[in-house]
């Protein structure tokens, strides 16, 4: 083992420091905000009033070694230290952010979060959550720590336990299942959804040919389809449509849409399924809901005049991931972050005007860190682009209401 000629220290303003401590994490760097310090591992303090935070590169560090022999401290930290502290100098600057408005939250996920809370206070422990409550790292991680239990399936739910359905929705087959297995259904699914999937029944119920445009492996795909499974068809492209089958002789037909879809490639999906199949019914694209709408073309408004957009979300979230095409499609570098640690330092250098947008699962705070750290860089002036007002609000299930 030999010794570097370090100690080697970047400080930063205490605001940015998740944006080094996420580059350092990414070029293979232990990073530790406390002691003990792991071996090898970059050490993160804050200085006396908070304002700024340190990190600095132990003095001993293996050389030479490999990551495996050295518990995965790698031989050339001296090195990666200073490229991340070259990327930070680099990134230094004034800049504009434009947020988009609307962002974050929709009425869907605030009901559910609330549906989560409330049945934490008013339930006995524990309380389980089929699936993600929203497709969300930081929600789901911040309801387990307050004492909700996810799990996948019903199946390890206990008899006469509560267990929360998720925003998105679920197929009637789990409902059967929770009420065989002598469960308390809180159910959190967006009404939205649960509007997309009265139409699946109606069309079905009088005979129709469904045609779900959505994408596969979703859970609200998932759940719709459930809906009438031997009557709906998932088509997730133009090119599906081509592929159908003719309908049988007199067969008639319909289509609905998961909500989170991006409204622009729908619509070439609706087009090419009332081509083939003349006479067919639906909502237009209706069933993207106003939240998945607003949300892109806000998107839309900020990408137009923005070097880089930075799409705060989780990368299960369909409507996040949604907004970071629609950005590209206008034209747009965009990017997808779990949050402010996310941020490539290598993505800001050059990014004058900056585009901030989050998915509807995404909470505002992730949003505001991120302007908080940018800041850290340079003076920023933020604008807001806004495209509509969302008023809309869900109640509560009744089981819940206060
Ligand atoms: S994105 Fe739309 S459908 Fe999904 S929870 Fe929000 S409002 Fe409901």
């Amino acid at each position: 083992m030999a010794e570097h000629r370090n100690p080697a220290v970047i400080t930063v303003p205490g605001d940015s420091a998740p944006l080094l401590a996420g580059e350092l994490s990414r070029e293979g760097l232990r990073v530790s905000d406390g002691a003990p310090y792991p071996f090898g591992a970059v050490h993160m303090e804050r200085g006396a009033d908070g304002s700024t935070v340190s990190f600095t590169l132990p003095e001993t560090v293996p050389d030479g070694q490999g990551e495996e022999a050295e518990g995965h401290v790698p031989a050339d930290s001296a090195a990666r230290f200073e490229a991340v502290r070259a990327a930070w100098q680099s990134a230094l600057g004034a800049r504009t952010v434009l947020l988009a408005e609307p962002r974050s939250f929709c009425a869907g996920v605030d009901r559910a979060i609330e549906v989560v809370e409330e049945a934490l206070e008013q339930r006995p422990h524990p309380v389980y959550v089929r699936k993600q409550i929203v497709h969300n790292t930081h929600v789901v991680r911040d309801l387990a720590a307050r004492g909700a239990v996810f799990v996948d399936e019903l199946d390890e739910v206990p008899a006469g336990a509560t267990v929360v359905f998720s925003a998105h929705g679920v197929a009637p087959a789990v409902r059967t299942a929770a009420e065989l297995g002598g469960l308390h259904v809180l159910d959190a699914t967006c009404p939205l959804v649960t509007k997309v999937h009265a139409e699946v029944r109606r069309y079905a119920r009088r005979g129709d040919r469904v045609f779900l445009i959505g994408h596969e492996g979703h859970e609200e795909s998932e759940g719709t389809l459930g809906e009438a499974p031997d009557r709906t068809t998932l088509v997730q492209s133009v090119e599906e449509v081509a592929a159908l089958p003719d309908l049988d002789e007199g067969a008639t037909a319909s289509y609905a849409l998961q909500t989170t879809l991006a409204v622009d490639e729908a619509e070439d999906v609706v087009l090419a399924l009332q081509d083939r199949y003349p006479g067919i019914q639906g909502p237009g694209s209706d069933d993207i809901c106003y939240a998945t709408t607003n949300r892109q073309a806000s998107a839309r408004a900020v990408a137009d005049s923005s070097d880089l957009v930075l799409v705060v979300g989780s990368r299960n979230s369909s409507n996040s991931v949604r907004l970071v095409e629609v950005a590209e499609r206008a034209g747009a570098r965009a990017r997808l972050v779990e949050d402010v640690g996310e941020v490539r330092l290598t993505d800001l250098c050059g990014a004058d005007t900056i585009g901030l947008t989050a998915g509807a699962s995404a909470a505002p705070a992730l949003v505001d860190e991120i302007v908080r750290a940018l800041r850290g860089l340079g003076s920023v002036s933020t604008s807001v682009r806004r495209v509509a007002q969302e008023t809309v609000t869900f109640s509560l299930p009744k089981e819940l209401s206060r």
